[in-house]
This record gives C-alpha cells, sequence and structure tokens, in this order.
C-alpha cells in the first residue's frame, strides 16, 4: 500500500509537472522537424496517464480483472513510448548533430570570412592609419597655416591700420593749397598715427642751410615753432634730410646731434623721415615721443610710407599754389590787357569776362557769370554765335543720334562732325556738317564806350577735340575805324569833287578830239588821245573810290529783280568784242539758255565786265569764254581765260582792297586793284559767292560766280 501511494503521489506530480509543461513542450513540439513522432509520444504518455489513472480507480473500487489488464496495457504503452522515445532522442541527436555540423561549417566558413575581413580590415586600417597620419600632416600644415594667419593677422591689422592712416592723410587733405592748413593736418594725423603728442614738418632753407619747422605743426605752439629751426649739419632731422633715410632715436637727449638749437625739448624718443616734393627732397617730417615701438622695423616701415603719402600732398600742395599763383597771374593780365574777353560754354553760359567786356557789354561780372548770352550782349547775331558754335547745323539733331559735335582745325577751319571717327583716315569727308572758320565782327559799342571793337569767336576744343565752349576776344578797333572813316569820307567827298570836272575835262578833250574847235593835227590827237585815255582812267578811278565808299558806308542801293544771265552775258560781250578784237582774243559763250537768277542785273553786268575786262586785259593769245550752270539752288558762271594764270600765293591776296599782283604786268596794264573787291561786294550783297576756281600762272584762270536762281 506503501509502494502504491508512494506512485500514486509520484504520479502526480509527474502528471502535474507534466501538464504544466506539455503544453510548452507541445508548442515546441509542432515546431520540430518530428512534429508527428513527438505528437505519438504525447499520445502515448496521456494515454498511459489515462489507463494509469482508471488502474487506481478500479483497485480502489476492488476489480481485479480490470487491473491486470490495465497493468499490461499500461506497460505495453510504456514500452511502446520508451521506444519511441528512444527513437525521438535518436533522430533529435541525430538531427542536433547534423545541425552542429552545419554550424561547425559555417563557422570554419565564417573563421575564413572573418581572417579575410579581418586582413581587409587591417589593411583598411593601414590606409585609415595612412590616411590619419596624412591628416594628421594636414591638421599640423592647417594648424601651421592658422598659426601664419593670426601672424598675419597681426600683420593685416597693421596693413589695415597703415593703409587706414594712409586714407586718412590722403583723405583729410583735400588737396589743400593752404600750406599752414595742409601742415596742420599732415603733422596731425601722423601724430595720431605714431600716437605721439608732437610732430613737425621741416623744410630746408637753402640760405640759413637749415631746416625750418612749418607753421600749423602739430602740438607745437607758434612761438615754439617760431624758433623750431635746426642745423642741418648737426640734427637727426639734418641726417634724415641728407641720408634720405628714416632715423629714430629712445634717447634723444644722449644724442650728441638731436637737440634744436634755441629751444629745449624735454623729450625722449624721436623719428624723423626725408619728404619729397615730387622730385627733390625739400624737408623732413618729426615726430616726438610717439608711443609705439619705433625701434621696430615695421613702425619704421608704417612711418615711411607714412612719410611718402605726406611727400605727396606737399607736392599737390606746392603744385596747387602754383597754379594760384599762375591762376591770379592770368587773371592779372587778363584784367589788364587791351583786349576784351568773354568766354561761355557750349550752351553760351558765360563763365568768365574781363573788365573790358564788361565795360563795352556794360554789364557786371557778378550778374552774369552762368547765365547765358542770350539777351544780354545787346548784338543779336553774337549772342546767337556764342550760344551755339553750330548754330546753323541742327546740332539738337546730331546730338539726339547719339552723337556729339567734334571739331578739329585745319587749314585755319574747324571741320566739325558727328562723332569722333568721322575723322578718320577711312571716313574722309562721312558725317561732317561743319566747316567753319573763326567767326569775325566789328562790334560798335554805341551805347556803353562808344568804342568799336574788331570780335573774334573761337571755339575751345578739349583733347578729345569735343567743343566745350568758346571765346570771344575783341581787340580795339575804334582808332582805326575812325580813321578808315574819315579817310572814306575824304575819298567820297574828294572823288565827288573830282567826279564833275573829270567829266567836264573828258567831254571836252573828246570835242576837242572830234574836231569841234578846230582841224588837229596827228601830234596834238597823239597827245590829247593821252589825256583822254588818261582822265578815263581817272574816272573810273573816281568811280570806283565812290562805289567802295558807298559800300563801306553802306550807302550802296541795289535794285534786285530776278533777270536773265544771258542777255546780261551777251551785253558785256558786245561791249568789249572790239577790245578782243583788237588783241585777237577770241570771247566765246558756251551756253544760250535763259536763265533766270536773282539780283541787281547793272551791278552784274559790272561784275561781268570787271572779269571779262580782266581776263582781256591779262591774256595775249586764245582768248575767253564764259559759261554757267546750276549748282545746287544758285547758278554758277564761270570765266575762264587763256591768261598769265595767278600763283597759289597771290590768290589769297586777291578780293581786297587797291590789290593788285603781278606788278610790274599790272602797272602796264593801269587799274586800282579795286573791281574784284567791288565785284565781292556786288556778289556777296546779293546772296552769292565770287572766288578764283583755279588758276595757273602762264596757263589761265577761271573765275568763279554765284548768284541765287530765280
Ligand atoms: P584791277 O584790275 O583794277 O587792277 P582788280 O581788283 O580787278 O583790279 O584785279 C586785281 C588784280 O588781280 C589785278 O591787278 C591782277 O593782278 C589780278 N587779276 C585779276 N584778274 C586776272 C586774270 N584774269 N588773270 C590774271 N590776273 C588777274
Amino acid at each position: 500500500l506503501f509502494y502504491f501511494y508512494t506512485y500514486s503521489f509520484l504520479a502526480i506530480v509527474i502528471m502535474t509537472y507534466g501538464a504544466i509543461n506539455y503544453p510548452k513542450i507541445l508548442k515546441l513540439a509542432n515546431k520540430s522537424s518530428h512534429k508527428s513522432e513527438w505528437k505519438i509520444a504525447f499520445g502515448l504518455i496521456i494515454f498511459t496517464l489515462v489507463s494509469y489513472v482508471t488502474f487506481i480507480i478500479l483497485y480502489v473500487f476492488g476489480s481485479q480483472l480490470a487491473t491486470d489488464i490495465i497493468t499490461i496495457s499500461i506497460f505495453y504503452f510504456v514500452s511502446v513510448y520508451v521506444l519511441q522515445t528512444i527513437d525521438l532522442l535518436y533522430k533529435t541527436l541525430k538531427e542536433s548533430f547534423q545541425k552542429n555540423n552545419d554550424i561547425n561549417k559555417y563557422a570554419d566558413h565564417l573563421e575564413v570570412m572573418v581572417q579575410k575581413r579581418t586582413q581587409e580590415y587591417q589593411n583598411k586600417n593601414e590606409e585609415i592609419e595612412k590616411t590619419v597620419n596624412e591628416l594628421t600632416d594636414f591638421k599640423k600644415a592647417m594648424l601651421s597655416i592658422l598659426e601664419d594667419m593670426s601672424n598675419s593677422e597681426d600683420q593685416l591689422k597693421v596693413a589695415l591700420m597703415e593703409s587706414d592712416a594712409l586714407n586718412m592723410v590722403s583723405q583729410t587733405i583735400t588737396w589743400s593749397a593752404d600750406w599752414d592748413k595742409m601742415v596742420s593736418y599732415v603733422t596731425k594725423v601722423i601724430a595720431l598715427n605714431m600716437e605721439a603728442p608732437k610732430s613737425a614738418i621741416f623744410i630746408y632753407n637753402s640760405d640759413s642751410n637749415s631746416l625750418v619747422a612749418q607753421k600749423g605743426s602739430y602740438g607745437f605752439t607758434p612761438k615754439e615753432i617760431e624758433l623750431l629751426d635746426v642745423d642741418t649739419d648737426e640734427s637727426l632731422n639734418g641726417i634724415a634730410y641728407k641720408t634720405k633715410t628714416v632715423i629714430q632715436t629712445s634717447d634723444i637727449q644722449s644724442e650728441k646731434n638731436a637737440c634744436p638749437q634755441k629751444v629745449h625739448f624735454d623729450h625722449s624718443k624721436m623719428i624723423t623721415a626725408p619728404v619729397y616734393d615730387g622730385k627733390n627732397i625739400i624737408g623732413t617730417i618729426c615726430c616726438i615721443d610717439p608711443n609705439r615701438d619705433i625701434k621696430s622695423s615695421k613702425v619704421k616701415d608704417f612711418y615711411e610710407k607714412l612719410s611718402n603719402v605726406a611727400s605727396v600732398i606737399i607736392s599737390n600742395s606746392k603744385l596747387i599754389n602754383q597754379i594760384e599763383v599762375k591762376e591770379s597771374e592770368e587773371q592779372a593780365i587778363l584784367k589788364s590787357i587791351g583786349e576784351g574777353l568773354l568766354v561761355v560754354d557750349n550752351l553760351g553760359n558765360i563763365e568768365d569776362i574781363n573788365k573790358i567786356a564788361e565795360n563795352n557789354f556794360g554789364i557786371k561780372k557778378e550778374d552774369v557769370l552762368g547765365k547765358n548770352v542770350a539777351g544780354l550782349l545787346g548784338f543779336h547775331e553774337l549772342e546767337t554765335l556764342l550760344s551755339d558754335f553750330g548754330a546753323t547745323y541742327d546740332r539738337k539733331h546730331v546730338e539726339k543720334m547719339g552723337h556729339r559735335m567734334e571739331c578739329i582745325l585745319k587749314d585755319e577751319k574747324y571741320i566739325c562732325a558727328a562723332g569722333k571717327n568721322s575723322f578718320h583716315k577711312n571716313c574722309r569727308g562721312c558725317n561732317i556738317f561743319h566747316v567753319a572758320a573763326q567767326k569775325k565782327m566789328n562790334l560798335a559799342f554805341t551805347k556803353t564806350t562808344n568804342f568799336t571793337f574788331s570780335a573774334i569767336i573761337s571755339p575751345i576744343l578739349s583733347d578729345s577735340s569735343e567743343v566745350i565752349g568758346q571765346v570771344l576776344t575783341m581787340h580795339d578797333v575804334t582808332k582805326e575805324v575812325l580813321m578808315n572813316r574819315a579817310k572814306d569820307e575824304f575819298l567820297s567827298v574828294t572823288s565827288h569833287e573830282l567826279r564833275t570836272p573829270m567829266t567836264a575835262v573828258m567831254g571836252n578833250i573828246k570835242m576837242v578830239l572830234d574836231g569841234d574847235a578846230g582841224k588837229v593835227d596827228d601830234m596834238m590827237r597823239e597827245y590829247l588821245n593821252d589825256a583822254y585815255i588818261g582822265s578815263q582812267r581817272l574816272l573810273a578811278l573816281v568811280e570806283d573810290m565812290l562805289n567802295v565808299s558807298r559800300i563801306e558806308q553802306g550807302r550802296m542801293q541795289y535794285n534786285i529783280s530776278p533777270f536773265d544771265i544771258d542777255t546780261a552775258i551777251k551785253y558785256v560781250f558786245n561791249t568789249l568784242k572790239g577790245i578782243a578784237s583788237q588783241k585777237n582774243l577770241y570771247l566765246k559763250p558756251l551756253n544760250h539758255d535763259c536763265v533766270k537768277v536773282v539780283g541787281d542785273e547793272n551791278k552784274i553786268i559790272e561784275v561781268i565786265t570787271n572779269l571779262v575786262g580782266n581776263a582781256l586785259k591779262f591774256t595775249e593769245g586764245g582768248g575767253i569764254s564764259i559759261g554757267y550752270a546750276i549748282v545746287g539752288n544758285k547758278l554758277q558762271v564761270s570765266i575762264a581765260d587763256t591768261g598769265i594764270g595767278i600763283s597759289k600765293e597771290d590768290e589769297t591776296k586777291l578780293f581786297q582792297k587797291f590789290s593788285q599782283v603781278n606788278l610790274t604786268l599790272t602797272n602796264q596794264k593801269g587799274g586800282t586793284g579795286l573791281g574784284l573787291y567791288i565785284c565781292r561786294q556786288y556778289v556777296e550783297a546779293m546772296g552769292g559767292k565770287i572766288w578764283i576756281d583755279k588758276s595757273e600762272p602762264g596757263r589761265g584762270t577761271i573765275f568763279a560766280f554765284t548768284l541765287p536762281l530765280a
């Protein structure tokens, strides 16, 4: 019974343990590769247990048979279970062995791999190490650079400070022309930068062979400055001046050359450097008791730089002074010259005017400066010319096109064009829209000074050939004008007075020659003929002089109307054909068209008569041809001869009063030298022009003039 209970108890413990663990085992068994075997094993266990429980119950209720069968079946199932368990164990062990094998293989593989990787890592490591080393080197380099940088930062700071200081020196001085002011600025900036209480500029004086401290030097009283001049041979400044180097001392009292002569300063440190005026050393710039380490080369360099900048300023200041002196000299000259002067900008705004011009125009400089000349001067034409050099051209149009008027002076004429390249040799003449000589005019200041001035207006050209303004210079010609007027009046009066008796003389001679006073013998005829020709010439001269005086006094009358040029030419040919045939010269009209021009027909007949008459006079073989053609809106008449011609040099002399060339010849031919002058006055008064178109000595001349078409 004891065994029974013991077994029962054990069975219950086992069952309980099994009941607790079986679900877990079952769970795992489900995942096992021997799932079915495990299930059988469990089934057997459960069956065994059920049999066992049944056996106990039956045993308790006393059924002997049933217990035997149950016992047998329990043993049977237990035996099967044991066998099954052994099989399972075998399989499990085998499997685990297999697994182990696989694991070992895998482990081997892993080992190889690990070794490989290790090798790789080792290699990598080496590389990394190398890189790290390199990195370290780099870092070191970086560090040294950083170190350098921090060093150079110091330098940078110094440089910045220096440049600041230098800028300060150059900026604070607005290139002051005021020497004292400049000295005070420069020395102040130098003292500030050197952290010094005093700084002075010394300028060399050759008379005393000393360096003289300049007024305005920083930190010095005027009295001290007055006494402060140092011997060039016995001072540190003198050494700096002579050796052209920066000199410094930290113990000035022990320097035998250091003390200025007339005044004692209680200072210990000093630095001084030479200053230049652009070319030569003119003195020194000295700094007393600077707080900065003047022994250090950096500070010394810095001081040298400061003194160099100061030199530039000093030389500029000197230059400005010179310019100012020059300017005031110029002003004085302008004031004192007898010429009037007025300067305007390119728009005609007054920039300068001198006393003479002020008086003449009756204006005051202070009232008119900067103002436009329009309405200020009292001469409309002059104002127009001054307010726009290209007045006769559409300047605005040129500017709108984005060009600017540029001019060059060539053969005493200003050739102006739109844009610079117009003067390029490949662009000869293109864009040129204005050709002008200096403009000249006489200005009679009847309301103010009663003087007459001959005025010349010239453009002021910039370096880039642009017209930046104009200058009007006026020369007093009052005396000349008065004398001319007197002369003209005299001539006019005498001509008038001469004309009547001369006409009488001529008429009477003619009558005598015609036999009205009786028979004239050959001898008398010859004398009378000479007298007649002489009086004719005299009368012509008187006529010419009367005409000139009329022209000049503005009394010449013109009867302007349209007329046919061909008729006028024919008329002249008719009157002169006798002379032509006498000299065996041809007179050839080249055109026969009826072209109407506008002018005073009689005066144009006079002009053609004079030109053809001259041509006949100066031609010995060949003849004279006259032609005309329409050029633009004008008719151009050309008179060509095959005569003696005129040299280029002589050409410029013609068309002026009493101007004759080829004197020896012309003397023989007679004439007054007034003909061409009168012709020019007539033609120009009618809106035309007259000129020598072509002339070649020995081959002939072509005179041409134009007249407006009707
Ligand atoms: P004048 O004929 O009375 O002397 P002009 O004024 O008409 O005065 O002419 C001035 C000068 O010009 C002449 O003296 C002469 O020397 C020169 N001249 C004019 N026409 C000719 C010409 N066709 N050929 C050569 N010389 C000329």
